[in-house]
């Protein structure tokens, strides 16, 4: 069954061309790791799968709800409000760069959206809180504040927080682009122990070791298209592709 389904996506910036009628489907359980040089488009069709960018055309289907459908006059148009709403529930996000509430404390940053946005009662969401931290290994840190915190540390509160809403999928961003190799470390180990709960998850990333060995599938994107896809042993060891190969042996 698929959790997410893209097709035909098309998004410019003015001029430029960034997403060029992609298609994919992600299923329930399934880690799909997105590779591609910069500028490929990558980041843009995570913010256009969350609802922080807009598509031209295309679809966006999130289990039984369609967030973005192509009208017969070839224009996007998205769900009603509380369509939408649903929809912002069925999803978290990880950035790049860990985008905490710097004046709240840890706790405050978890429960804050199932509080407010959402309506959840205080301490059922106070309990998932403390939950998701022991399960990122941050049980001591509830009433800390991010600049208290490592950037190992703040991701993983970045993590658990994507998670507060129970999401039935998880985008990343170049979750471990900013951070030092031993920090990288810890946050690939806590992506690594999701996908052994078969969390269904979305990651951008360079980190090909993760994409070989933890990825049921990867994606490479090149200039606004899918490029090539499939099973990350054949996609980065085998490439069939010129432009992954290209790809692939520069980063190496
Ligand atoms: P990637 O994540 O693969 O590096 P991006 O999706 O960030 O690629 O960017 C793809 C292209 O879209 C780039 O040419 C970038 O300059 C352009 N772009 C991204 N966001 C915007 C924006 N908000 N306004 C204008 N151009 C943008
Ligand atoms: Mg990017």
């Amino acid at each position: 069954m698929a959790v997410l389904e893209v097709l035909n996506a098309r998004k410019s910036f003015g001029e430029n061309e960034v997403l060029k009628d992609i298609s994919f489907s992600v299923d329930k359980g399934e880690v799909v790791a997105i590779i591609g040089p910069s500028g490929s488009g990558k980041s843009t069709l995570l913010r256009c799968c969350t609802i922080l960018e807009r598509l031209d055309a295309g679809c966006i289907r999130y289990s039984q709800d369609t967030l973005v459908e192509t009208t017969v006059d070839g224009s996007a148009r998205y769900a009603d409000k509380t369509t939408m709403k649903r929809i912002r529930q069925r999803f978290g996000l990880v950035f790049q760069s860990f985008n905490l509430f710097p004046h709240l404390s840890v706790m405050d940053n978890l429960t804050e959206a199932p509080v407010h946005v959402v309506g959840v009662d205080k301490g059922a969401a106070k309990k998932k809180a403390v939950e998701l931290l022991a399960k990122m290994g941050l049980s001591d840190k509830a009433g800390a504040y991010p600049f208290e915190l490592s950037g190992g540390q703040q991701q993983r509160v970045a993590i658990a927080r994507a998670m507060a809403l129970d999401p039935e999928i998880l985008f990343f961003d170049e979750p471990t682009s900013a951070l030092d190799p031993e920090l990288t470390g810890e946050i690939l180990k806590v992506m690594r122990e999701l996908a052994q709960e078969h969390m269904t998850m979305v990651v951008v990333t360079h980190e090909m070791s993760f994409a070989r060995n933890v990825a049921d599938r990867v994606i490479f994107m090149d200039k606004g298209l899918i490029v090539e896809q499939g099973d990350p042993r054949n996609v980065i060891d085998h490439p069939e592709n010129e432009r992954t190969k290209l790809f692939l042996q520069k980063i190496a």
